[in-house]
């Protein structure tokens, strides 16, 4: 720690070990030394001057040895520290490049001067360049507002926390980030360059707003199902009064007018339906069920509405595949994609439905060339009960409803943009794919109509038990005039009491299952227990398919079960079903 000299290195017990070699070697005789310390005071190393005659140092030498000295501990530190912060650089950003969060820097002009391997997998962009570009480009903020709002609170406060953004992807699907940044100010002491780091928070919000879905569902669920079957009763005979009228001779008028009304009464019913299939908790039963064949159908039943409204809709079907879920709720979905299409189409535009398969999963494409949804619109329209729709157009349930029925199976349905800028807009339902192709256990996708046959005048008794007069009224002018004779009862025990009279009187009962007393299902158990002979014979009704007793109602039992309000054409046809297997015969 201490200068040392040498004066005669011959001589000089310290260099006993290498006097021969330093002497020998190099001809020193002399040599002083100072010690090096670093800026901390440790010894690092030491200055040692020799000289080729024996003789001390003179003060003038050791001064100048002392400066060099001096000098060199300083560069050596500094060295130290560049060496240091060289390190400690690589090793930040080696901790920022590998940080799990998204960390980038970007400028005032919209320049990604960094960002890291996070941000890079939450965007999919493959290199910083090429999201460089995107960002330069403008395209990295789906919302150029919400950027004005992270520079205005930078410009406030220099840290903004919390501020939600969303962004757009490399493949254009569209990523709802937290950001935090701080920014940096230029010599006008404005922002010109924050860094931040961004928060993937899509699936908290989706998870918040299926949350926020479900509860409003909870809300309104018991009142939409007490309106629902409120409503299904007076709907009910307001379209079997004018489906029988419209059976005999009218003058135009009167056959418009009528027809008017049926209409109506069927839309009417169309919204019940959907409120009730919103609040709806009962068990869906999943069959196997062809894909193309019923996209098809569906795509051919809308086709005559399309045409009016003036447009064409182009229907590609992919090889056969098989789903396995309930076909009248794939239906629904792709009936309410297909007619919010038609209707964003307007006259002259177009609508295409396809439908692919890929590894494990297929995918139903509904594409149209109307004005597709604003960003404002886009994130809202899946809530239930939003539409953008006149009063008395749109529910707001569409694509709520579908949405719950793609979930219910495993399958999702989410918006894209159209491909090449086009304008319009792209559902995709995704749904897991269950067999191979198509076979013949596959329930067909239209049932055939089975020929009607003609009742003998008077030749049948039918039962009606309902406790809504209109309707007992509505279904007694449909069976007298199909030559049947009628009897009534308001509620399940008078039914049971006719019933156990005589219950071979009567070849077909047709009963309502929620009615005050006995009900209808009191009903059917009564039978079942001691007159089961009459089972075969029954048919049942309701408007309350969304109430739990129901729906294990509908399982359990073996007889038809007509939700309400129902087309007389199907009571017509289970008539005929319940005639050729031998079960009516009057
Ligand atoms: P509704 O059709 O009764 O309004 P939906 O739940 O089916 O209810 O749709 C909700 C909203 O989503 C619509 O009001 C509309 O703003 C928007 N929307 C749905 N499909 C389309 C489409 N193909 N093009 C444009 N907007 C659409």
């Amino acid at each position: 720690g201490e200068p040392v000299q040498s004066a005669d290195i011959a001589s000089d017990p310290l260099w006993t070990a290498s006097r021969a070699c330093v002497v020998m070697s190099y001809g020193v005789r002399a040599c002083w030394a100072t010690p090096l310390r670093g800026a901390d005071g440790r010894l690092v190393g030491a200055l040692a001057c020799f000289c080729d005659t024996a003789r001390p140092a003179t003060p003038r030498e050791l001064e100048l040895a002392s400066t060099v000295v001096h000098l060199a501990s300083i560069a050596l530190s500094s060295a130290r520290d560049a060496a240091s912060i060289r390190s400690s650089e690589a090793s930040f950003r080696s901790f920022v490049e590998n940080a799990p969060a998204a960390i980038f820097r970007e400028t005032l002009h919209g320049h990604l001067v960094s960002t890291n391997a996070a941000m890079l997998a939450l965007l999919r962009y493959p290199d910083g360049e090429s999201l460089a570009r995107a960002a330069s480009a403008g395209q990295l903020y789906a919302d150029d507002a919400a950027r004005r709002r992270l520079v205005a609170a930078l410009e406030a406060d220099d840290l903004a926390r919390g501020l939600e953004v969303d962004w757009c992807r490399a493949d254009g699907t569209r990523v709802t980030v937290r950001l935090s940044a701080r920014a940096y100010r230029d010599e006008r002491t404005r922002v010109w360059l924050w860094e931040g780091y961004a928060e993937d928070v899509t699936p908290l919000r989706q998870a918040e707003s299926a949350l926020r879905r479900n509860e409003k569902l909870a809300a309104v669920g018991q009142l939409v199902s007490g309106v629902a079957h409120e409503l299904n009763n007076p709907l009910s005979s307001i379209l079997h009064f004018a489906e029988d009228l419209l059976d005999d001779r009218r003058t135009q008028g009167d056959a418009e007018a009528l027809g008017m009304i049926r209409d109506q009464a069927r839309r009417s019913r169309s919204i019940v339906r959907d409120l009730l299939s919103f609040v709806q908790q009962r068990d869906v039963v999943a069959e196997a069920v062809s894909l193309a064949g019923t996209v098809a159908a569906t795509v051919r039943a809308m086709m005559p509405s399309a045409e009016m409204l003036g447009v064409r809709v182009h229907l590609e079907t992919a090889q056969e595949s098989v789903v396995h879920l309930d076909r009248a709720a794939l239906e629904q979905v792709i009936t309410n994609l297909l007619s919010n299409a038609i209707q964003a189409a307007g006259m002259g535009g177009e609508v295409w439905v396809r439908t692919a398969c890929g590894p494990g999963c297929c995918r139903i494409v509904v594409e149209d060339s109307g004005p597709g949804i604003s960003p404002e619109v886009l994130p809202r329209i899946f809530d239930p009960f939003f539409t953008t729709k006149p009063t008395g157009e749109g529910t707001g349930l569409g694509l709520s409803v579908s949405l719950g029925i793609v979930e219910q199976f495993g399958g999702r349905i989410a918006t894209e943009p159209r491909g090449g800028n086009l304008p319009g807009s792209r559902f995709v339902v995704t749904l897991p794919l269950t067999g191979g192709p198509a076979d013949t256990a596959i329930a067909p996708a239209v049932a055939a109509t089975p020929a009607r046959p003609v009742m003998e005048p008077g030749s049948c008794r039918v039962l009606l038990i309902d406790d809504e007069p209109s309707i007992r009224s509505a279904l007694r002018r449909f069976f007298t005039r199909r030559g049947w004779q009628v009897e009534e009862a308001g509620d399940g025990a008078a039914g049971l009491a006719l019933l156990s009279r005589d219950a071979g009187r009567f070849a077909l009962v047709v009963s309502d299952l929620r009615m005050p007393g006995l009900s209808g299902v009191d009903l059917h158990d009564r039978l079942v227990a001691d007159r089961s002979q009459v089972l075969p014979r029954m048919i049942f009704s309701t408007g309350d398919v969304a109430s739990h007793e129901a729906a294990s109602f509908v399982q359990r039992t073996s007889c038809p079960v007509l939700q309400k309000p129902f087309e007389l054409a199907e009571l017509d046809d289970l008539i005929t079903l319940l005639t050729e297997r031998g079960v009516l015969q009057g």
